[in-house]
């Protein structure tokens, strides 16, 4: 079987389903913006993430610079559009694995890797031999290649997914691709998959999760009816799988100035029109954050914090 994730892989790139076909091994950069190197904008705890993430002591996240979707609206742009971040060695992924488990961390949290995928497999198993012992948790934006989430299937325990859109054309108006809806479920399905054939999923006596599926949703103002629809296509997909509805949109710069729908917040009536429809849909496991959740806490600071090796 041909693989995906190897290092070879970014000659001509496919990692993602952009499949943009840049000669990142020679120093090309897709539209992702990573080319050869490995770019971090931040490896620290995280204290937002769902409560089975986060816990007491907080994720493990590292923060991968560059994204292969462009979302106009994106919380995080400095690093997603901004490329923002500095680059290290491949090496230093399994060293912040370490430093983060010595921290504390419940688990490390791969803030949008789908463009360094071809890294993981060596990392993580070197991090695993050498005695990391928490889980891997996978957080995307749910823009995967299924073939990645597969050869992922035993380095990833946790998969933090996102399914962003029902709607073809707000997946092309708002992140510049046309088929993000598809490619997003076929992409969940194979991570349900991935974790039933690995036994199911398995949390441990303080309910953190050790393995698993959360799918995200962040509902986008003006679009309730579009939230509704994902939550129909995840539940006739996969069923019943934890979910996690967010309000905690905050229009960018660029969205403000811009001006319609996307200026604002969400409305309480419409995070609720969301929340009734899962409700009425059967999701048993669902995690939604209360009050205005417009909240710049959500939004770590990206200052390279935990990045480059520690000085004696
Ligand atoms: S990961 Fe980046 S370089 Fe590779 S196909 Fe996707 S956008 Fe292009």
């Amino acid at each position: 079987m041909n693989s995906l994730l190897k290092p070879t892989s970014i000659e001509s790139c496919a990692l993602c389903p952009r499949a943009c076909g840049a000669h990142r091994a020679f120093g090309d950069s897709g539209v992702c913006g990573a080319a050869d190197a490995l770019k971090l904008a931040r490896a620290a705890l995280h204290m937002w993430e769902e409560p089975p993430i986060s816990g007491e002591r907080g994720s493990g996240t590292i923060f991968f610079s560059g994204c292969p979707l462009k979302c106009v609206y994106c919380q995080n742009h400095e690093i997603s559009t901004g490329n923002f971040g500095i680059e290290v060695p491949a090496e230093r992924l399994v060293e912040i694995m370490f430093e983060l488990q010595d921290q504390g961390a419940h688990n490390i949290n791969l803030v949008t890797a789908t463009h360094y995928a071809h890294l993981l497999p060596h990392a993580v198993s070197q991090a695993r031999a050498q005695g990391l012992a928490i889980p891997i948790v996978y957080n995307t934006s749910g823009y995967e290649r299924v073939e990645a989430v597969a050869e992922l299937g035993d380095v990833v325990d946790v998969w933090l997914t996102d399914y962003k859109y029902a709607s073809d054309e707000l997946g092309r108006e708002l992140s510049h691709v046309s088929d993000y809806p598809d490619v997003a479920e076929r992409a969940l399905v194979q991570m349900c998959k991935e974790i039933e054939r690995r036994g199911g999923a398995l949390s441990d006596a303080d309910g953190m999760m050790k393995r698993g599926t959360i799918v995200r949703h962040l509902v986008l103002p003006g679009h309730a009816d579009d939230s509704c629809a994902v939550l129909d296509r995840i539940w006739n997909a996969v069923g019943d799988v934890p979910i996690s509805v967010m309000n905690q949109y905050t229009p960018n710069a660029a969205m403000r100035v811009a001006g319609g729908l996307l200026s604002r917040a969400v409305t309480t009536e419409e995070y609720e029109q969301v929340l009734d429809h899962a409700d009425d849909l059967g999701f048993t496991t669902m995690f939604w954050q209360e009050g205005g959740a417009v909240d710049e806490s959500f939004t770590p600071p990206f200052d390279t914090t935990g990045v480059l090796k520690p000085s004696a």
